[in-house]
């Protein structure tokens, strides 16, 4: 097999499908190549080729690519009528590293490889340059040695090897900038680079082009293993795996004098999507001098420069003198590279980013690809694409990338105070948006600011309110699917869980990251995008939904055959996820309604009743309000179907823990303390995830399932008298066998009759389970005998199926991450090939037995795009998540479909 691929001169071995065995640059160069782009010539060493070194070493790998990179080596010598390590007319070549998707920044190039003390003379004669050669010599032994030879700071404190030495030049010299250097200075800072470089690595600098190659072609290979990209690849849950492809292409150069230059350009704007060429370089500069923000860039276009002198606050003939468009400096070039974008636009069929080099008159396009863009963008260049016809409907929604949605659905950071911003500490991004306010400790101090962060050590249901009212929530321990991060969502609002750094202190009221010691009302901000926490206050904007977004998720519609519900617990949240496109409501978790103030302690007198008798009175008591509650709901959702869930949690997260609350309570119900805490301790569990709660509640305590039927049908009749339609769906929680839930069931049953008959009026409604127990989804076909629809409950079937805690797995999932033990976090990312099977398992053994069973999913996994897509595939009715997760739902519902 080939592992070696070559480009240039109008031909390439390979082309743009072959991203996983070139990597993204790779397979780009090659398409360029071959559809008569002028791409400087080269090859890339595949992907398997790095895999191959990682398990078979450097020795036999270098011999297995050696005679394929030499025979290489000459293709380009012939393209470009140099010879590598020739003195009198060098070639010299780069050597960067192309993941199959884009890695910005996260592992190695070397530049300039192939000069020597003789090479650089013959360069400096052959382009009458020597400052640019000798510039290109110090720059490459500065590359070399960092990258291949490890001349690497020796702390993080200390400054970097070489810059200390130009630091110290440029004192002598008495000069500030690198351009200052005088070809003498240029020389004697190879010399002072080479013995540092021997000093620290008691070795020669290799001299031999050859050696320089296969050092730098090994480095590459290295730095897919490197803790930045190792960092990155967690990050994104890219495999380790995939693996680097390594691109190997003759150098061209953009300091060669001013009839040379550098740029990056866009053919569309990446931030707001608008239809506008644009872009930025420099004369006489390398690549990196245009990202390295040392001189200012120009614009490209005239418009470009223009609108960029405006906002610099630069005149007109400030503009013309010193900051010239490329449009207005080198009219031809422009236009040569205008047509290009236009091409290479046409043909990828997307937004590109372009990287272009000018030598001596001469345009090279080094680089494409789809570019980057804010979530804003990516929404209109789809939509205008399909206007301009140069894609179909279809191809729109899968350009939509569905996370980045999100952002269009959550106030932002204002992307320029964000720039100034500074990042204290990381945690999970739990639920995205942007929040600013004061550091408050409690829940119930959450309204003594107006804008307020919630920063816990974890929360519990009793901080439901505050979390509402706060306007982010920050906490130190806790994963993706724990409390907060769950009710974060649920809410749209921002949270970041888990921020290991972070030391809370309730009771001097700190909080502290390393050093640092932040009080209650000093200002913090959290990125809930990212998981950055940041210092101070930093302003936010709000977000548009664009025409382009509706006509998305109209689009979206079209071609989705599953559908989307919401998971809500209020009116206030159905009434928001139907403005998203809900189209029903697939879990109501019944038990927030009771954390509300008043309802608490009817809820926890029931708890606390000794008798049957007790219970019924307070459970009396919450009727009328469980009642409201649906009532409320159903109207919120006219007609749509709303699955309720009873009763699921533990009672024990229901009664009070604090000294205080307790003796509150005691005095109410006219009890003693001891008797509060004596039930207190009876209610604990060692193992409440899976110990006293679902359906096991309602078969100890039938009087709650009663209660709860009555609230629900109940509930439809009265709005059935009112003219408005509704179609309860009633859901028993952690079925695990099938007796459970017939006994379910039959109180159910029971209890509607008893209803029907005293109003002399019926409503239609259905009886379902969760499937969330391992054992309810190998006993689907006989519970799918009684139950009238599915729902899985992922969260508890990860939990269970894993046997990880879902309150504690955040202890051990970040180092399961970083180790590659697991590949994303299961609460978060469906594990398909173990969970999800045993979704795939339920749902067949149920519709065995029930053809067109209902089936649907309402965990966290409802809205998390590779999940869905699987739930479609599984033959799931519908998904089920938080209201800010629909209209990514609706997007890939429809992707799964196309
Ligand atoms: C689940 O377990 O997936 C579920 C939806 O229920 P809860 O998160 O309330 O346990
Ligand atoms: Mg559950």
């Amino acid at each position: 097999k080939a592992r070696v691929y070559r480009f240039g001169s109008e031909s390439a071995d390979g082309n743009r499908t072959m991203k996983n065995l070139l990597g993204g640059k790779g397979a780009n160069l090659a398409e360029m190549s071959s559809i008569g782009i002028p791409v400087p010539p080269g090859f890339t060493i595949t992907t398997e080729v790095c895999t191959e070194y990682n398990v078979l070493g450097e020795q036999v790998v270098l011999d297995m690519i050696k005679e394929e990179v030499e025979s290489s080596i000459s293709n380009i010598e012939t393209i470009m009528g140099t010879t590598f390590g020739d003195e009198a007319n060098p070639l010299l070549i780069s050597v960067r590293s192309g993941a199959r998707v884009s890695m910005p920044g996260m592992m190695d190039t070397v530049l300039n490889i192939g000069m020597n003390d003789e090479v650089v003379l013959g360069l400096a004669m052959k382009t009458k340059n020597e400052q640019f050669a000798w510039d290109s010599y110090r720059r490459f032994i500065q590359m070399y040695g960092g990258v291949v030879l490890g001349m690497k700071p020796a702390s993080k404190e200390d400054i970097d090897p070489f810059e200390e030495i130009m630091e110290h030049l440029k004192e002598k010299r008495g000069i500030q900038l690198d351009t200052e250097f005088t070809i003498q200075d240029l020389k004697d800072l190879v010399y002072d680079f080479k013995e540092a470089i021997k000093k620290r690595t008691g070795h020669d600098f290799p001299s031999n082009p050859w050696d320089q190659l296969w050092g730098a072609i090994i480095a590459v290979f290295n730095s897919w293993n490197g803790e930045r990209a190792v960092y990155y690849r967690n990050m994104h849950g890219y495999p380790a795996d995939w693996g680097t492809a390594v691109n190997v292409q003759a150098m061209v150069y953009g300091n060669m004098g001013n009839n040379s230059g550098t740029g990056v350009c866009f053919t569309r704007d990446a931030g707001t999507g608008e239809n506008v060429f644009n872009g930025e370089y420099l004369i006489n500069a390398q690549g990196e001098d245009v990202v390295a923000g040392v001189r200012t860039p120009q614009q490209i276009t005239k418009l470009g420069s223009l609108r960029w002198a405006e906002l610099a606050k630069i005149d007109e003939e400030d503009r013309v003198e010193n900051y010239p468009s490329l449009e207005e400096l080198m009219p031809s070039i422009f236009e040569e590279l205008n047509t290009y974008q236009d091409i290479l636009e046409k043909h990828y069929r997307d937004m590109q980013d372009m990287e272009f080099t000018i030598q001596d008159g001469k345009l090279w396009i080094l680089q494409t690809r789809n570019g980057k863009r804010t979530g804003a963008a990516m929404v209109k260049i789809a939509m205008d694409l399909l206007k301009e016809g140069m894609i179909d409907e279809k191809e729109v929604l899968l350009l939509i990338e569905a996370n980045k949605l999100d952002e269009l659905l959550h106030p932002i950071f204002d992307p320029d105070a964000l720039k100034r911003a500074h990042v204290i500490a990381q945690g999970l991004p739990a639920s995205p948006g942007a929040a600013t306010g004061k550091i408050v400790f409690f829940a119930d101090e959450a309204k003594k600011y107006k804008n307020s962060i919630l920063v816990r050590i974890e929360t519990s249901p009793e901080d439901l309110e505050g979390m509402n009212i706060a306007k982010g929530i920050l906490t130190a321990r806790g994963g993706m699917t724990s409390h907060a991060a769950v009710v974060a969502r649920g809410m749209g609002k921002c949270c970041i869980s888990g921020a290991g750094a972070l030391k809370i202190n309730y009771k001097t009221r700190t909080l502290t990251v390393g050093k640092q010691e932040y009080h209650e009302g000093d200002w913090i901000s959290l990125n809930g995008s990212t998981g950055n926490i940041i210092e101070g206050k930093v302003a936010t904007i709000e977000p548009e939904l664009s025409g382009e977004f509706a006509e998305i998720m109209k689009l979206s519609d079209k071609y989705a055959e599953m559908k989307v519900r919401t998971n809500a617990d209020s009116p206030k949240d159905a009434k928001v996820a139907r403005s998203f496109g809900a189209k029903g409501i697939g879990l109501t978790r019944t038990e927030h309604m009771f954390f509300e103030v008043d309802r608490i302690k009817v809820m926890r007198e029931m708890i606390l009743a000794d008798t049957l008798k007790g219970r019924k009175q307070a459970l009396e008591e919450l009727l009328p309000m469980q009642r409201a509650d649906f009532e409320g709901i159903f109207e919120a959702m006219s007609g749509l179907p709303v699955t309720i869930r009873l009763l699921d949690p533990p009672l024990h997260e229901f009664v009070p823990h604090q000294l205080e609350t307790q003796r509150s309570l005691a005095e109410d119900l006219h009890i003693s303390l001891e008797a509060v805490k004596i039930k207190v301790a009876e209610l604990e569990e060692f193992n409440p995830m899976l110990g006293h709660r679902g359906c096991r509640l309602g078969n100890t305590y039938p009087e709650i399932t009663e209660m709860q039927t009555r609230a629900i049908i109940e509930a439809a009749l009265n709005l059935k008298e009112r003219g408005i339609p509704c179609k309860p769906e009633i859901m028993v929680p952690l079925v695990g066998t099938v007796k459970e839930f017939e006994l379910q069931e039959e109180i159910i049953r029971t209890t509607a009759n008893t209803i029907f008959e005293e109003r002399q009026d019926t409503v239609e409604y259905l009886v379902g389970t969760m499937i969330e127990i391992p054992r309810a989804a190998i006993m689907a076909d006989l519970i799918a005998e009684k139950a009238d629809f599915f729902s899985f409950g992922t969260n508890d079937l990860t939990q269970m199926t894993f046997g990880y805690s879902r309150d504690d797995a955040g202890k051990f999932l970040p180092v399961y991450l970083e180790k590659g033990i697991l590949k994303a976090d299961p609460f978060e990312v469906l594990d398909q090939a173990g969970v999800g099977q045993i979704v795939k398992m339920g749902t067949e053994r149920g519709r065995r037995v029930k053809p067109n069973l209902k089936v649907g999913i309402c965990g966290e996994h409802g809205g998390e795009p590779s999940s869905v897509e699987f739930c479609y595939n599984v033959g799931m009715n519908y998904v089920s998540c938080s209201p800010y997760r629909i209209p990514i739902a609706r997007l890939v519902s429809a992707q799964a479909a196309i």
